[in-house]
C-alpha cells in the first residue's frame, strides 16, 4: 500500500534548518513512540508527560489514535492492512513534527513490530524512542476504561488487540513504562530522565 506512486518530484531545502529551529526552542526534537495495548495508560502518560515537559518551557505535540482517526485516517479500518498504513502516515507526521523540532508523543497500540520498526527506519538516528507502556490484558480489562474489552469480549468488536488480535512486545525500546506496578508520574519522571540524560532538553 505504500509503494510510491509519485515520479519526477524533488525535495525542496529551505533556507532555515532543523538545527536552526532546535537552536531556537532550545531542545532537540525527537518522537517518543508509545506501544502498547488498550487501557495500558498511552494517553494519560502522554498527556502527564506533555503537561510537565510544557510547565519546563518545552514544545510538544501529542499525535492520539483516535483523534487521528478522527481525521488523517479516517478512511482506515482495523485490518492488518490498514494498521500498517495507519502507523505508515502517523510516522511520517511524527518525522515532520520531529524536523520541526517538537518533542512529539505519538500514542498508537502500534501491535505490529515490523510497522513500529518501519518508523524507526525513516526517522534519523536518536529521533525515534520507542516507549513500551507494559500492562497485562488483565490489568487493561480491570480499568476497561471505555468499556471496550467487555465489547471485545462479547463478540462485539473483531480484530481487537489482546483479545482477537496479536500484540508484538518491542524487542529494542528505549523505555520500558511498567503502568503495572508503578504511577503516572513515575512513568512522567522517567521519560523526562531519558530526555535529559540523553540531550533532548539542551
Ligand atoms: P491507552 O491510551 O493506552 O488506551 P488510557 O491512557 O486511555 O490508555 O487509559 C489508561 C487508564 O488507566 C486511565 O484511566 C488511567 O487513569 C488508568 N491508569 C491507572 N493506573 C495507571 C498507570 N500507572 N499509568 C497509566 N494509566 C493508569
Amino acid at each position: 500500500m505504500n509503494e510510491s506512486k509519485s515520479t519526477n518530484i524533488t525535495w525542496h531545502e529551505g533556507q532555515v534548518s532543523r538545527t536552526d529551529r532546535e537552536k531556537m526552542l532550545a531542545q532537540r526534537g525527537c518522537t517518543i513512540w508509545l506501544t502498547g495495548l488498550s487501557g495500558s495508560g498511552k494517553s494519560t502518560i502522554a498527556v502527564a508527560a506533555e503537561k510537565v515537559l510544557n510547565e519546563m518551557g518545552r514544545l510538544t505535540y501529542i499525535l492520539d489514535g483516535d483523534n487521528i482517526r478522527h481525521g488523517l485516517n479516517s478512511n482506515l479500518g482495523f485490518s492488518p492492512d490498514d494498521r500498517t498504513e495507519n502507523i505508515r502516515r502517523i510516522g511520517e507526521v511524527s518525522k515532520l513534527f520531529t524536523d520541526a523540532g517538537l518533542i512529539v508523543f505519538s500514542s498508537f497500540i502500534s501491535p505490529y513490530r515490523a510497522d513500529r520498526d518501519a518508523v524507526r527506519e525513516i526517522m534519523g538516528e536518536g529521533d525515534f524512542v520507542e516507549a513500551w507502556v507494559q500492562a497485562t490484558v488483565e490489568t487493561c480489562e480491570g480499568r476497561d476504561v471505555k468499556g471496550l474489552y467487555k465489547k471485545a469480549r462479547a463478540g462485539e468488536i473483531p480484530e481487537f488487540t489482546g483479545i482477537s488480535a496479536p500484540y508484538e512486545e518491542p524487542n529494542k525500546a528505549e523505555l520500558l513504562l511498567d503502568t503495572n506496578t508503578q504511577t503516572v508520574d513515575e512513568s512522567v519522571a522517567q521519560i523526562v530522565e531519558y530526555l535529559k540524560t540523553n540531550g533532548y532538553l539542551g
